[in-house]
């Protein structure tokens, strides 16, 4: 059986086909190494923020202080959990509890009738169906109550260390566009492109980082981009807003 000889690629059609893949490959190489340099400056310039809330010792903990603190700051959250957790340590604590019981323990942060809610019903979903243990898959963790996939990360990333996934906050949403980590304004597109962009074993880390910087220089109104160590990394210098 004869095969047809394929014809050698000429000068020409190789130098075009170098000029089209190579421009490529240094691009992400370039892109992956100020990545990397962002990444390494965040972490030098933040080294021991773990995240803002306080005063929890188990992961149900967590989970009840993470609904704390939605639309309310964390240190509201820390001024209630330290006498609610010696009050009511575990979800059997939560769920023998008369609702208004909660409500009053909680009623110093925003929204404190609806959390009290989800917290007694996370408690009652989690010994009737977890055998009160927590579970340790986004998948599962989003069915509970009051558990969106933000706190979910939180959870899996900082206590238990299982890495699926990037918790989006505001602050998150707000740096990663500025420095061009993604174009979108979706919270699970911007979790998809960070996860393309940042190590697996730093899909905790990041949201600490980023939430820092946020904090401390690129804020949401008025950045301090003269100040900023990142300044010569971003496409977004001199920024006022967005
Ligand atoms: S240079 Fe400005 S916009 Fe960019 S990260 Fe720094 S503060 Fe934010």
């Amino acid at each position: 059986m004869k095969y047809k000889k394929t014809p050698p690629l000429s000068l020409s059609s190789f130098k075009k086909y170098k000029m089209s893949f190579k421009p490529s490959i240094l691009m992400s190489n370039r892109r992956n190494k100020k990545n990397q340099k962002i990444l390494t400056l965040l972490e030098d310039n933040y080294p021991k923020f773990k995240g803002g809330l306080t005063n929890y010792s188990s992961p149900f903990q967590l989970l009840v202080a993470a609904i704390l603190s939605a639309q309310s700051t964390d240190k509201q959250v820390n001024s209630v959990t330290e006498d609610l957790f010696s009050r009511f340590p575990t979800p059997q604590d939560f769920a023998s509890a008369p609702l208004e019981d909660i409500e009053k323990a909680i009623a110093k942060v925003g929204l404190y009738k609806n959390k009290a809610k989800f917290i007694k019903e996370l408690s009652i979903k989690l010994i009737e169906e977890c055998d009160s243990v927590i579970p340790t898959t986004l998948k599962e963790l989003i069915k509970l109550p009051g558990i969106g996939r933000k706190t979910a990360n939180v959870l899996l990333n900082d206590w238990f260390e299982i890495h699926e996934g990037i918790a989006v906050d505001t602050h998150v949403t707000r740096i990663s566009y500025r420095l061009g980590w993604t174009k979108n304004k979706n919270p699970i597109k911007i979790e998809q492109d960070l996860m393309q962009i940042i190590p697996t074993e730093k899909w905790g880390r990041i949201t600490h980082l980023l939430i820092s910087h946020g904090r401390a220089i690129c804020k949401a109104q008025k950045p301090q981009c003269l100040n900023c160590f990142l300044s010569e990394h971003c496409p977004k210098f001199g920024v006022s807003e967005e």
